[in-house]
């Protein structure tokens, strides 16, 4: 079998145009832009790099964007006080702070002091508690991808097999909670799993995220399975001296051999996490105003 390999860039495309669509509708009918605000501590060169990327990808839905970057040597005061001037905002009706923060700062402290119903990174307690329990929540971006990515593969995820390996409280345990949502029967592995390799070969679907370099092996997977791969790790160029080149958790080319869709890595999972950041927005804001959700961007 030679699997389908499945374009996650086209398909951010298409939700972000999807979410384009729902903005130019909330402004012509209600007169309402939703707004999306990043904050960005110190210079770090990466977090410059994403934050502009997600600055981008907001003004081109037609969204508010409000940039906030302060000093390394920013306080805890002067951070909160930022955040509670936005949560009290309502011309923005998403808040994030891009990660890492400097280390005199707490990162759970500053997620928490975000306004659940504006955490479009999904990443607060109290939304990781609602999803959990089956109640409305906002939803960790990158797990939002993969299952928007997984529904279009299938007409019903009910009843599969899915394997998540990977825990983390970013991605792991929040897309586990998600497909058990979709009535998957789920199983989540991680670092002290036994017999990784037979827990994988039982998935209908296999979801790697765990950061270790073409970890997944081709013989890890059931034929026919689909595939979605996380992983971002950075190497050195095999054929290109001095260049990197990004490779996912799977061994792409022996999985695609057996798997019946897969996404690749990059252009897989990646694209999903900020138009999926940009579809919570959109979400935040219809909530807020008590208007219907746009359908198929949420969870
Ligand atoms: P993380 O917090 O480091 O979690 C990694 C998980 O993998 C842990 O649960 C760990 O198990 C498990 N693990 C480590 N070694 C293992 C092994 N040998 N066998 C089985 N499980 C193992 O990482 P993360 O934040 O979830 O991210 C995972 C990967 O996804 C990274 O490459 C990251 O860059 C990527 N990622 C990509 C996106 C995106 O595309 N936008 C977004 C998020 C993450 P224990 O819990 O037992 O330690």
């Amino acid at each position: 079998m030679t699997a389908k390999v499945i374009d996650g860039k086209a398909f951010a495309a298409q939700t972000r145009a999807q979410v384009a669509e729902h903005v130019t509708r909330l402004k012509e009918e209600n007169g309402i832009t939703p707004g999306l605000a990043v904050i960005l501590v110190g210079e770090d060169p990466a977090s410059e790099v994403y934050v502009s990327h997600k600055h981008k990808a907001t003004v081109e839905v037609g969204m508010e964007s409000f940039e906030y970057k302060m000093p390394a040597d920013t306080s805890e005061e002067d951070l909160f006080a930022l955040i509670d001037k936005l949560n009290a905002d309502p011309a923005v009706h998403g808040i994030l702070c891009q990660f890492p923060v400097p280390d005199h700062l707490d990162e759970r402290r500053t997620v928490a002091r975000i306004d659940p119903s504006k955490d479009v990174d999904g990443l607060s307690v109290a939304n990781a508690g609602r999803l959990s329990t089956g109640q409305q929540s906002l939803v960790s971006c990158t797990p939002l991808g993969c299952l928007m990515l997984l529904r279009d593969e299938y007409d019903s995820l009910s009843g599969l097999e899915a394997v998540v390996v990977g825990r983390s409280n970013l991605f792991g345990k929040p897309m586990a909670q998600l497909l058990l949502g979709e009535n998957c029967t789920v199983t989540i592995a991680h670092s002290r799993t036994k017999d990784l390799a037979e827990v994988c070969k039982r998935a209908d679907i296999l979801v790697a995220a765990v950061g270790r370099a073409e970890m997944v092996q081709g013989d890890w997977v059931k034929p026919g399975a689909t595939v979605i791969d996380v992983g971002i790790t950075r190497v050195p160029h095999p054929e290109k001296p001095g260049k990197t080149k990004l490779l996912g958790d799977v061994h792409f080319e022996g999985a695609a051999k057996v798997a019946g869709a897969i996404t690749p890595v990059p252009g897989g999972v990646g694209p999903m996490t900020i138009a999926c950041l940009l579809a919570n927005t959109l979400t935040a804001c219809c909530r807020a105003h008590g208007l219907t959700e746009p359908e198929g961007l949420t969870a």
